[in-house]
Formats: C-alpha cells, structure tokens, sequence
C-alpha cells in the first residue's frame, strides 16, 4: 500500500502539518520515533547532546574590553562546561517542555527576524503567523498573572531605563492557576503543545505509529518513493508519495544523509544560546511565578525571569569560595533572568550525531551584556551583590542544520522531488526567540505550497467540466 503522505515527527512541524492535511480532507500517516508521554512524564525525557565548546576569548583574558565584561566572561564558565543542548523525542516532540513564549518574529524586536530571513527567500509567513497564533491561543500574560518577584523586577528594570513587556504565552489563561510549572507539568491542561493537533486525527483516517524510527528516505529517479525505518527492531518500508520531514534540527540532518543527501547538511547549527544568571534573594519564591511572564528586548539578545535549578547549588559554591557562613540555600530564595541571544550560525553536526559548535566574540559581546544588565536589576532589587552566578551555557533553540537556500528551497522542497523539511532544521540563522510559532506558521504554509501543487497538477483546468 502507497500511502499520500507520509510525516517524520510529531513535535511543532509534523504536528501542525498533519492537522492541516487532515483538516483538508487528506489521510496522512505521521511515524514518530518516540511514544506518548503520561502526564508529566515529557520533562523526565529530555535529551541532552553535548559539545565541548571553545570560545574564542577563552585563549587570551587580555582581549577583554573592560572590567565588567571581564568578570561577566569568567562567570559563564563555560571553559569548565560542555555546551548542552536539549529536545526531547516522543509524541508531541520538545513542545511539550516548552515555556508557552510565542513570539510573533516582526523585525521590530530584531532585525534578524525568522520573518525577515524567510522574507529574504521570498516567503512571506505574515497570514499564517495570524492564523497560528488564533490556534494555539497565543495571548500576552495578563497583568493579575505575573508574580510579586516579576513585578519587582520589571521596577527595578524600569528605574534602569529597560522596558520589560509581558511575553506572548500560548496558555489558555482561563485555565491556568499560577502554578509556575509549565515546564514540568501542566495540570490543568492550559499550555498548548502540538500533541493538541493529534487530538481526534484517526477519526479523519489519519494514522500515527509511534516507537517508529525512520532511518533514511526512499527515492527513484529523484522523486521520492517512501521511507524505511525500524519498528519493535524489525527493519520495515512504507510506501509514500510525498514525505514531509519534520523530526527536528538535531535528527533531520542524519535521516538526509542517510538518503544521500549531504550538500550543505548539518552546517549552520545555531541554538540560541542561553544562560540563567541567578542571585540570593531571600523569600523571593520567583520559582514559584509563572516562567519567564515578562521580557525585555534588546536586539540580537532578551532577557526574561526565570529560575533553574542549578543556581542554589551554584551560589552555595560561590558563598563557601568566600567563606561566607552557610546556611543551606532554599530555591525559594533565588531571583534569576534568562539572557537568550542569537548566537552565530557556526556549529556543526557530524555523521555520528555529535554537535561542534565554538562560542564567537559577538556571542560573547552578547551574553556578556545580558549578564551585566540582569546584574544591575538584582542590585536594584537589592539582592546580594556577592552572590550573583551564571549557569553553564545552554541551548534549546536547535536549528539550522538544513537551511532554507542551502539544503531546501523556498518551498521548503529538498533535492528529492516531494520530499520536503518542515522544522526548526530550515531557519536559516539563528531567531534568539522563541521558535515555535514560526514553526508552526511555516508548516501552515508548507500546506498551502502542496495544496497550490496538487492542484497545478491535477487540477479543475484539466476537467474543464468540474469548473462549470
Ligand atoms: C526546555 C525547553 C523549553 C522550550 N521553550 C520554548 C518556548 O517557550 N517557546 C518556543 O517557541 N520554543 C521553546 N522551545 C524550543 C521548541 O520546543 C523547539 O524549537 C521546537 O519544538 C522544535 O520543533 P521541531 O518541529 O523542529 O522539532 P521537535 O518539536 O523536536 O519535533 C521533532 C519530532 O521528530 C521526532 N523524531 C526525531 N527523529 C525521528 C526519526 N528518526 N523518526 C521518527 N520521528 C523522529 C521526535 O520524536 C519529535 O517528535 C523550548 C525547548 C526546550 C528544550
Ligand atoms: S502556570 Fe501552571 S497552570 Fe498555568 S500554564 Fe503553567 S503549568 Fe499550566
């Protein structure tokens, strides 16, 4: 049996282009490596790929322009640490560890927009920006939602001179009670994630199997033909007409050259690098607030509330390297904002599946600013000056690994006739926001592309009589 259309993922990509063929009638088959996550169970599965990053300071401190920046470079310490990059692989894909941010990706927060790069290819995402935001319930946090410790830091930004706006969240805020758990578990069911879209598809005669890894594409004469993979270990082939790839910029690129498609493939990774910078605080309980309510823009990078875990253990360390008395050191008592920039294009994923990737001086320049500016808002709010640390730095943006003009063209169509990419692994540079949203609005439009196609092809002009 051939089947129309066969989807690798479940995750913003796959998802939202199996709803939208779906919704029009078509019987899809989606093939998701992962399985179906209990409640709360995602963020227990979360993947992380290393990649032992050098910066370019690291060799000579003197480069460093001045103080500030200087002790700013030390407290990232990611000469210590390995670069660590997240994604998560069952049904629903890293969306469902997500933080609910949306971003709209206009040129006015950045001018190196998704928006702009796809404008640049001559794709034009704007309508299907719209409509994904009015379906995955995009809404700026309401005020009454944001936390006494965000109120107090978006004050203290103010006094600063920095404007913190709420953050576009895809929450169903009649939902939500303030729980701050949106990255483990949401209880009530009020964040969206693209496991949403697969509510109800087998009722249009759409199929998913899962626990399905595809290994490598199908094709014959450069026209794609189907897939093969392994399922319960057994080695199987499924017949496709058209295959739409979506399993992620850290995967897509290994199942592509697997299918001889190498020119260009894995090159370009960025992940919008970040890091928590974190402070003591007593009786702050910001991990207690929803994450990340509020941002403030800065160009290339933003900065945003949020607290990780990894930063009481981090100023306990600091408070015993300066022989400060301990006293164990309660979440509770931490205050933290994320500092996200678009980090350079420059990484790479090798043929094992292994990420390289070098921290630039731009990128440094960046989180380095970040840190100072997160730094003066704790002063501000009076939190302990001695205590101020940064996490290792993270990423859990991946993307790039088949851009758009290097490995797909503006119809997102790979060298393989009907074969077609339709996730983060397409983004040609680096967002330094949220991606999902554009995401899910370039899937959209990957639809209307193959719509628009199938008509031209088989279409009302050739049965004249179909048109009367
Ligand atoms: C902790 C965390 C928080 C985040 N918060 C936000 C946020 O608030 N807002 C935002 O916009 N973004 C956020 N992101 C990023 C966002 O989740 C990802 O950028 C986005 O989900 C990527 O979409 P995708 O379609 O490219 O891949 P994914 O969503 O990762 O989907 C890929 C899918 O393919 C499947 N797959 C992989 N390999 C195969 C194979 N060989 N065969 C079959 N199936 C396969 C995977 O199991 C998965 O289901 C966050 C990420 C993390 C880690
Ligand atoms: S704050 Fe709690 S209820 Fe609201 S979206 Fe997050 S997890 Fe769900």
């Amino acid at each position: 049996m051939s089947h129309d259309v066969v989807i690798i993922g479940t995750g913003a990509g796959g998802a939202t282009v199996a709803k939208e063929l779906s919704k029009n009638g078509e019987k899809v088959l989606l093939l998701e490596k992962g399985d179906y996550f209990g409640p709360g169970k995602a963020a227990q599965n979360i993947k992380i790929k290393k990649a032992n990053i050098q910066s370019e300071k690291s060799s000579s401190d003197q480069q460093t322009p001045d103080h500030h920046q200087k002790e700013s470079s030390e407290d990232i310490n990611f000469h210590q640490h390995d670069l660590e990059l997240m994604y998560v692989e069952g049904v629903g894909g890293t969306t469902t560890v997500s933080m609910a941010n949306a971003c709209y990706a206009c040129s006015t927060c950045y001018s190196h927009s998704t928006t702009t790069q796809f404008q640049g290819h001559d794709l034009e995402l704007f309508e299907e920006f719209l409509d994904s935001s009015k379906e995955i319930g995009v809404n700026p946090l309401p005020h009454n939602y944001r936390g006494p410790t965000t109120n107090k830091m978006v004050e203290a930004a103010d006094k600063l001179g920095y404007f913190m706006e709420a953050m576009p969240k895809f929450i169903d805020f009649s939902k939500c009670e303030p729980c701050g758990n949106c990255l483990y578990h949401c209880k009530n069911g009020a964040k969206w994630d693209s496991s949403h879209f697969l509510k109800n598809l087998d009722e249009e005669g759409s199929q998913i199997i899962t626990n399905f890894e595809v290994k490598n594409i199908l094709h014959d004469n450069n026209q794609v033909t189907g897939v093969e993979g392994l399922f319960k270990g057994e080695k199987q082939v499924i017949k496709a007409k058209k295959v739409i790839l979506a399993a992620g910029a850290l995967n897509t690129p290994l199942i592509l050259r697997n299918s001889g498609i190498t020119e260009g493939v894995g090159k370009g990774l960025f992940c919008d690098l970040f890091i928590t910078v974190g402070a003591y605080l007593k009786g702050s309980k910001l991990n207690k607030e929803i994450p990340m309510s509020v941002k403030c823009e800065f160009g290339a990078y933003f900065i945003s509330p949020h607290y990780s875990g990894m930063l009481p253990g981090l100023i306990q360390e600091k408070y015993e390297k300066q022989g400060k008395s301990l006293e164990d050191i309660s979440p509770e008592d931490i205050v933290g904002l994320m500092v996200k920039i678009a980090d350079e294009s420059n990484g790479y994923l090798d043929e094992e599946g292994n990420v390289h990737k070098e921290i630039t001086d731009n990128d440094l320049k960046l989180l380095s600013e970040g840190i100072e500016k997160s730094r003066e808002i704790f002063i501000e709010m009076g939190a302990d000056l001695d205590s101020i640390v940064c996490t290792p730095v993270r990423g859990a943006h991946p993307g790039g690994t088949a851009a758009m003009g290097t490995v797909v063209d503006n119809s997102m169509q790979t060298s393989i006739k009907g074969l077609y990419i339709a996730d983060a692994s397409v983004i040609p540079r680096a967002p330094g926001r949220p991606p999902i949203l554009t995401i899910v609005a370039m899937a959209k439009k990957l639809v209307k592309i193959l719509n628009n196609e199938d008509s031209e092809e088989g279409g009302c002009c050739q049965n004249a009589t179909d048109c009367i």
